[in-house]
């Protein structure tokens, strides 16, 4: 996609999702009406070429000049990560790409069966571009070990895809904003399962307030894919007495790991 393709898209996806915010349902595109629940919306895009003066002004009253004028079509499906990856290094969509230093897209197997996901780069991520490597990627890292993995056989991402300033917490318009990139992640590597990094990952993911706590223990779903919710590794270095929690959990995942094998 070009660069005006690209802008397009992410322009239309805001109002998609600013509609869905709001509650529609559905839209129509041509003379069909299409669910906008995020599965929906997605196999629908995916599916078909959806012009963007149908996308805007919805069935065939979309005047004959404008569509004309708009000849751009959505394509959000890309064939790879480094594809998506250079299609959005640049994204400027919320405030985090103005003090951010590196893009941290992700890192890992493509085609990982496991994916661990976090809430947003720290200082050193930041700096190196790459997600969980300060004090908490190299615990995150030592807990892979003692699951028999390292960082080829999974995938490890973030909600957000620019640093917070001071380490503060991503706000919800920046999740939202950023959070297409995560899914679009995810439908191009399709793991098996999704292990939540923290609260903050686990409530975007789940797009609920539930207290971590109560998340644990159990599997949820993130659009049909089985996702688990532990501790953030961050979190166990100031908190170490939860590191048996977590273990549990891991215990939990690989469960299901031999469970697929
Ligand atoms: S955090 Fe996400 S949405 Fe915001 S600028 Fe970075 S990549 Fe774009």
């Amino acid at each position: 996609m070009s660069e005006n393709q690209i802008n397009l898209y992410m322009l239309l996806r805001q109002a998609l999702a600013a509609q869905i915010d709001l509650g529609m349902g559905e839209m129509v595109i041509g003379s069909s009406k299409t669910d906008l629940s995020p599965s929906k919306l997605l196999s629908a895009i995916q599916t078909r070429k959806i012009s963007a003066a149908e996308a805007i002004a919805g069935d065939s009253s979309t005047p004959q000049g404008m569509q004309a004028t708009i000849e751009m079509t959505i394509e959000p499906a890309y064939d790879s990560l480094e594809s998506h990856n250079a299609a959005i290094c640049t994204c400027q969509l919320c405030p985090l790409g103005k003090t951010r230093n590196k893009f941290v897209y992700g890192v890992g197997n493509p085609n990982a069966e496991v994916m661990f996901v976090g809430e947003g780069p720290g200082a050193e991520e930041d700096r190196r571009g790459e997600p969980f490597v300060g004090r908490a990627g190299q615990l995150l890292d030592k807990i892979l070990a003692a699951m028999q993995l390292d960082r080829s056989k999974v995938y490890i991402a973030n909600v957000v895809k620019c640093r917070p300033p001071n380490n503060r917490d991503p706000q919800p318009e920046e999740m939202n904003q950023c959070m297409p990139y995560l899914r679009e992640q995810i439908r191009i590597i399709k793991p098996k399962m999704i292990c939540a990094l923290g609260r903050i990952a686990a409530q975007a993911l789940l797009n609920t307030t539930t207290p971590l706590g109560r998340l644990r223990g159990t599997w949820h779903q993130f659009e049909s894919i089985p996702l688990l919710v532990t501790y953030h590794p961050a979190a166990l270095l100031r908190f170490p007495q939860y590191k048996k929690d977590t273990w549990a959990d891991m215990q939990i995942i690989m469960a299901r790991m031999s469970n697929n094998s």
